[in-house]
């Protein structure tokens, strides 16, 4: 399959697929840029466990469970593949499939 821009033009989507909770520092830089709403922060105990999505606005602790803030993939299909979050994470730790490779 080929992809291109409005002009026609050769486009390769690369789509965001994962993101090392390990390394991200839950900046929420990518979230700013991504227009498509494919990413959210979650909040992480001490152990690494997920505690649950942080709303926005609110200031939630988990009851007390709260150690740090990750951003979590949880809405993956709705990626577009512009690659915005890739330029402006500091951390390096995203990953991200060509489109051609997710429909082979
Ligand atoms: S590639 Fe673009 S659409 Fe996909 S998650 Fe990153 S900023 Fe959002
Ligand atoms: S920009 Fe990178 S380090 Fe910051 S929240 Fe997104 S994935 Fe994590």
């Amino acid at each position: 399959m080929s992809y291109t821009t409005r002009d026609g033009s050769t486009w390769m989507p690369e789509y965001l697929v994962s993101i090392d909770g390990g390394t991200c520092i839950g900046c929420g830089r990518c979230y700013k840029v991504c227009s498509r709403d494919v990413m959210h922060l979650h909040g992480v105990d001490d152990e690494g466990e997920v505690l649950g999505k942080v709303i926005e606005g609110e200031d939630d602790d988990f009851d007390g469970e709260l150690n740090r803030m990750i951003m979590i993939v949880d809405n993956a299909g709705a990626c577009i593949g512009c690659g915005a979050c890739a330029r402006v994470c500091p951390k390096n730790c995203q990953s991200h499939v060509a489109a051609d490779r997710l429909a082979a």
